[in-house]
């Protein structure tokens, strides 16, 4: 009994001694990429990343689970952090992605593409996305997809269902940003260039085209009239109202030039 009891006070010790110091660490540490499931089949994976002079980024890409395979819409914000993200789909899921679709240019987007490629994962961008990677430190896609302003990219499985859209708007967070449409959860996700609803500004201008914003996302509105869940990059989904709401922020930008 006694030897049992000063077992029990030997383990309390040890967990309370190592929480201390845990919990500290923790409160420092980053949060662990996750996914939140948001409808049938389909879940926003979110990871951070301190980007200085702002601190703590959050960063939501989208899992399609189609009866084609497991679709990625872009990677965490690095190959460690993509890495986790692979191995919480495949638990999830059962299967690791077949295809990744990246959205532009940028790390938050694009940072985790070598993890990809040593899975053997098909990974695709806008073409102008391969063509500006290098320069910014970021490994392109494998394949590249031409389009232009408006033009809708219909990946179609053999039997030729559709299995999800590409839209490229225009430029408007960058000259290359792309947006995603899943058809059977009505899901868009519009990633830097649909701004969340409680952002009061874009964001992010630097590579951007700010004169042009607005029009690419009245492009994105007008190509999926059906979309009823709007997912961008850095914030809550919302429903359409994310479409004026960034519509509305890009004309003020763009009057203030
Ligand atoms: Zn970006």
């Amino acid at each position: 009994m006694l030897r049992n009891f000063t077992a029990l006070l030997a383990a309390l010790c040890i967990a309370s001694c190592a929480s201390t110091p845990e919990t500290q660490q923790a409160e420092n540490r980053l949060p662990e990429p996750s996914l939140e499931q948001i409808a049938d089949n389909v879940w926003i994976h979110k990871s951070y990343h301190v980007v200085e002079p702002w601190g703590p980024i959050l960063s939501q890409g989208m899992v399609i689970e189609t009866d084609k395979g497991v679709i990625l819409v872009d990677t965490a914000w690095t190959d460690e952090e993509t890495e986790s993200l692979l191995n919480l789909i495949a638990k999830e899921t059962g299967e690791l992605p077949i295809q990744a679709i990246v959205t532009h240019a940028h790390s938050d987007k694009m940072g985790g593409m070598d993890a990809l490629h040593a899975h053997e994962i098909v990974t695709i961008a806008h073409q102008f996305s391969n063509e500006d990677a290098p320069a910014r430190s970021l490994t392109p896609a494998r394949t590249s997809i031409e389009m232009r302003e408006k033009d809708n990219f219909i990946a179609t499985a053999p039997d030729s269902s559709i299995v999800y859209e590409i839209l490229y708007p225009g430029p408007g967070h960058t000259r290359d940003n792309i947006v995603v449409y899943y058809a059977p959860a009505k899901v868009l996700f519009g990633g830097c260039l649909i701004r969340p609803g409680d952002s009061d500004n874009l964001g992010n201008t630097a590579d951007g085209d700010v004169g042009h914003w607005a029009q690419a996302t009245r492009n994105v509105a007008e190509a999926f009239p059906d979309a009823e869940i709007v997912i961008p990059s850095h914030g809550p989904m919302g429903g359409r109202a994310l479409l004026d709401h960034t519509i509305a922020l890009a004309e003020k930008a763009a009057a203030a030039q």
